[in-house]
């Protein structure tokens, strides 16, 4: 695709909207959902025999010290009532049955699900017999996972930014080389792959915290919005909804800096021009358009409060106190916290959900709890760059809703971000059993849906959307385990199905038009990524058991899985180094 024609990424026409700086699109009928129904393939019925007897639907998931209650969150929607199918004649039905299937906060038995035109129509427990043209779904059903905080672009900094010393700060320097690298084509190729990554972990949903918005230099594409569109594009193609949270990032700090460098692109001068080049956005049936401020750090006090009369009633987010230096800078600037600075400034709400929250004094916490406004945990990104351990739990019984992103996407996992809530709340109070297996799905499952604007889904209900996603319980990983309790075990391998809007867009483990999501991710990291290391991915190469002192390996030709030669020979001694022995193959073999 040509760079210079940024408007092949777009998703919809373009579409001026008046005069409303930012209007959440309403959500019109999905038109993505009136094929025929999918068969689910060769996807082998999960061993009923093999798992443990669960409880019926109205039992709660076990949890080993009750938690106090969180009266003060605002509370969930109703699960609808769940009824016998009526299906309305001439209108596209699909049934399935699922053995078990996550209903409410507890595991349900044979339950026989109808869709109508992306949305469940009926939800039935207790279905031994289900009607022939039923689809047996395998393992454990759930809801769809949101993916609350993504920034695409980090996905090319995983396996190369891990290692070494230094702090979040000087990860963010080469996170800043990735971004110098990114035009239209190239952001949507990695997005386009990293959705696809995310859509074999389950998720159906995504928030894209979205600053790039401009060329290396600062300088507007002849679409303003050709970034932004890539990530919309690369959403629909791979068939998961997208919360497009387009960011207001003016500043380098908190003391007014202006942006430099890679910044610079990150810019739209003040909430004026960053209104106006949003307010030309249009969601398509897939999307919404939200808002994001970035930081404390990156817009000045005024700009802060009128950014957020614009913005209310819109899903909105912004990273706050992921760094103790920002909290310092903000107290040295403005006398007070960052919490206190948005309070003070009308940045806090339901509508609003606040990234991290890691830093926080009891004043920011109730703030945060008393305004209702969400909380979204990154925890694999939190310690993958040592930011700290946040206040989960009393930030959950404060009235904040929790819900859980990959951000970095050094893991691209959601039963991974959901147990760590609660294993990361242990280490920090030394206690176990602060978060019922129940509120952990919750938070990756209807509390995300919500903080993206989508109060629509997250839940296998009565008209919600039709996401499922089916989880093998027949893993190394998850073989023994107890359903109620499966987010404590299960990870992304584990997912064979995945429904979005009716449609499947997994089956059988594998990504039905994307293919091989491995290589999609190595061609669109590759071209933008700073490392120095070769191309490893371009060559396989397994290591299979030696014997005595012999080593053989297969090489496979990426996405072809098929053996293009072998070799046999005596085992080399490595070099200290870990480079190449001089003469030795380039084909280097792991000891
Ligand atoms: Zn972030």
């Amino acid at each position: 695709m040509n760079s210079r024609d940024p408007n092949a990424h777009r998703a919809t026409p373009h579409s001026k909207r008046g005069a409303t700086p930012i209007t959440l699109g309403t959500t019109p009928p999905d038109k993505r959902d009136t094929t025929p129904p999918v068969a689910l393939g060769a996807t082998p019925p999960s061993k009923r025999g093999a798992t443990p007897p669960v409880q019926g639907a109205t039992s709660r998931a076990a949890r080993s010290t009750p938690p106090a209650g969180n009266p003060r969150v605002t509370p969930a929607p109703p699960t609808p009532t769940i009824r016998d199918a009526t299906s309305p004649t001439g209108r596209n039905v699909t049934s399935y049955h699922a053995p078990l299937a996550w209903i409410g906060d507890a595991v349900a038995e044979d339950v026989l699900i109808e869709v109508i035109d992306g949305r469940f129509a009926s939800v039935t427990p207790g279905v031994a017999r289900p009607p022939a043209n039923a689809q047996r779904l395998p393992g454990l059903a759930m809801p769809g996972l949101a993916n609350a905080h993504s920034h695409a672009f980090h996905r090319a900094l995983r396996g190369q930014a891990e290692q070494g010393h230094g702090t979040f700060w000087t990860w963010r320097q080469q996170m800043y080389e990735v971004a110098a690298q990114l035009n239209p084509d190239s952001y949507f190729a990695l997005a386009r792959a990293v959705y696809a990554e995310m859509a074999l972990a389950g998720v159906t949903c995504v928030g894209e915290f979205h600053y790039l918005h401009h060329d290396a230099d600062g300088q507007r594409y002849g679409e303003p919005n050709a970034m932004g569109l890539a990530l919309l594009a690369a959403a629909q193609e791979v068939g998961i909804r997208i919360t497009l949270l387009d960011t207001l990032y003016l500043t380098s700090s908190v003391e007014g800096a202006p942006l430099e460098g890679p910044q610079r692109r990150f810019g739209d001068g003040d909430v004026d021009g960053w209104s106006a080049r949003v307010a030309d956005l249009r969601a398509d049936v897939h999307a919404k358009i939200g808002a994001a401020l970035h930081s404390v750090r990156a817009v000045p006090a005024e700009q802060i409060a009128a950014f957020a009369s614009r913005v209310e009633g819109t899903p909105t987010h912004v990273h706050l106190s992921e760094q103790r230096a920002e909290n310092e800078a903000c107290r040295r600037v403005h006398g007070c916290s960052p919490t206190a600075l948005l309070a003070d400034r009308g940045l806090l709400g339901p509508w609003v959900t606040a990234v991290h929250a890691t830093h926080l004094d009891d004043t920011d916490r109730g703030e945060l709890g008393d305004s209702n406004t969400a909380v979204c945990f990154c925890p694999t990104t939190e310690r993958d760059l040592a930011d700290g351990l946040g206040p989960a739990r009393p930030l959950f019984d404060a009235g904040s809703p929790l819900c859980l992103g990959s951000d970095s996407h050094a893991v691209i996992d959601l039963f991974e971000e959901a147990r760590t809530l609660e294993l990361h709340e242990r280490l920090r109070t030394e206690r176990r059993g602060n978060f019922a297996a129940d509120e952990l799905v919750d938070a990756a499952t209807v509390r995300g849906h919500a903080a993206l604007g989508w109060n629509d889904a997250g839940r296998i209900a009565v008209g919600s959307r039709a996401d499922l996603v089916c989880v093998a319980l027949d893993t190394p990983r998850t073989a023994g385990c107890s359903p109620d309790a499966i987010v404590f075990a299960a990870g992304a391998p584990d997912i064979r199905l995945v429904i979005a809007d009716g449609q499947v867009i997994v089956r059988d483990g594998e990504h039905v038009t994307i293919g091989d999501v491995g290589d999609a991710l190595r061609r669109a990291i590759w071209p933008v990524s700073t490392s120095r290391a070769p191309d490893a991915g371009a060559r396989a190469t397994r290591v299979i058991p030696a014997l005595d002192n012999e080593v053989t390996t297969e090489e496979i030709e990426p996405g072809s899985g098929e053996r293009r030669s072998g070799e046999r020979g005596p085992r080399k001694r490595r070099p200290k180094s870990g480079g190449s022995a001089p003469g030795e193959p380039t084909r280097a073999v792991k000891p």
